[in-house]
């Protein structure tokens, strides 16, 4: 059984084979199409599509003016790319440790981590749950950028409010495992339209004007370089499959839902721990991380392994991975629940179109043969005693 199967929506090579007749195989009518989507589907005021949710940050960064000198919050317990391209852009990444129940990033000690230096904090939406944005905004003030990192986060809600409605800006990633994909790509959501009008430029080399419009009014159009900007632009070519699964996009949050709460059913009388998620949040349900106390993670990975059950691991703590773990300013006892967590973690296969049958084979490998291992030794398979 695979980790992640995709289901593009719609018709995805005539769609393609559409394109392929036009004149933009680059960003054109189709990529602009599936933007104002977005835009409506978030009720924001500007969407742009990137390459990935990776280059939409740096050129977001960029757009901030953020760079050398410049201090950015980031959880310890996310994907690597979110403190990677703090560094990208020469800026300082400042890890906090995450709420042990929730992996959310903690808001009290990211108001603690705030000094004169920081520009930006990047909550994640980790698993699809996301941050309280407004009780984020009210603890580290006016003055430091909120970039939410919607990657696992395109159709969760909290309180009733979605990514980008209250952040400064939400960025998103439609690479292929993502809930909404094409294979490649992320997009960048504001209200704000100073920004806005800046990511135009710093996703496109800093450029005035996009290919489009150097062409506007049937003459060619001069474009000047103002400020320094990466490529990051999407492809009416990968555009077009987005439109179609962003229209289901509730329907497929539902059929994820269902699966995750089988899990939970199966798996609660077990010492296996499973994230909170608070009564405020509607998850976008993105990934099924599970916590195996007492050490055995590895080797439930490789029962799964054995049993062609496909599971991964979301995440080993950043602070964990060797080119943070040899920076000398960052504190290694300062994250234990971002640690322990990405020490025990591992992901369960969860997708639309996950059967009942491919459902109940993988608790039946859980429960019958891992969960076994791990009652031995009474109290100490909880977390934080690992
Ligand atoms: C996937 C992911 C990213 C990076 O997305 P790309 O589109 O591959 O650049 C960033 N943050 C998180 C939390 C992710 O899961």
């Amino acid at each position: 059984m695979p980790f992640y199967r995709h289901a593009l929506a719609g018709d995805a090579a005539a769609s393609i084979a559409q394109v392929l007749e036009s004149p933009f195989l680059t960003t054109g009518p189709r990529a602009a199409e599936v933007e104002k989507q977005i835009c409506q589907f978030f009720d924001v005021a500007f969407a742009k599509l990137t390459s990935s949710w990776t280059q939409g940050a740096v050129a977001t960064l960029l757009a901030l003016d953020i760079g050398p000198g410049d201090e950015v919050i980031v959880p310890a317990m996310t994907f690597v790319a979110t403190s990677n391209v703090v560094k990208q852009v020469g800026a300082t990444p400042v890890f906090v440790d995450v709420d042990p129940d929730t992996l959310l990033i903690d808001i009290a000690l990211t108001r603690a981590a705030v000094t004169s230096r920081t520009k930006a904090v990047i909550p994640v939406h980790l698993y699809g749950q996301m941050v309280d944005i407004p009780a984020l905004r009210e603890a580290v003030g006016p003055d430091v950028a909120i970039i939410e990192d919607a990657a696992h986060c395109f159709e969760g809600m909290r309180n009733g409010r979605r990514p980008g409605q209250d952040g400064d800006v939400a960025i998103f990633s439609f690479y292929a495992t993502k809930n909404v994909t094409c294979g490649e790509g992320g997009a960048i959501i504001t209200n704000n339209a100073r920004l806005a009008r800046t990511l135009v430029q710093t996703t496109l080399h800093g450029m005035s004007a996009g290919a489009a419009k150097r062409f506007e009014g049937g003459r060619y159009n001069h474009w000047d370089v103002a400020r320094l900007g990466i490529k990051a632009n999407l492809p009416d070519l990968l555009a077009v499959l987005l439109g179609p699964q962003i229209t289901k996009v509730e329907e497929r949050r539902r059929e994820r839902q269902a699966i995750a709460e089988r899990y939970t059913d199966r798996l609660a009388q077990t010492p296996l721990e499973i994230p909170r998620i608070d009564n405020a949040s509607v998850s976008a349900y993105h990934l099924f991380p599970i916590f195996v106390p007492g050490g055995k993670r590895d080797l439930a990975l490789q029962i799964l392994s054995e049993r062609e059950v496909g599971a991964t691991v979301n995440y080993r703590s950043v602070t964990e991975l060797t080119l943070y773990k040899n920076d000398p300013m960052i504190n290694q006892q300062s994250f234990p629940h971002s640690t322990i967590w990405g020490e025990g973690t591992l992901t369960l296969p969860l997708f639309p179109g996950l059967t009942a049958a491919e459902q109940d084979l993988v608790c039946d490998v859980v429960v019958d043969e891992i969960v076994p291992l791990l009652s031995t030794n009474g109290g100490a398979t909880k977390r934080g005693v690992i």
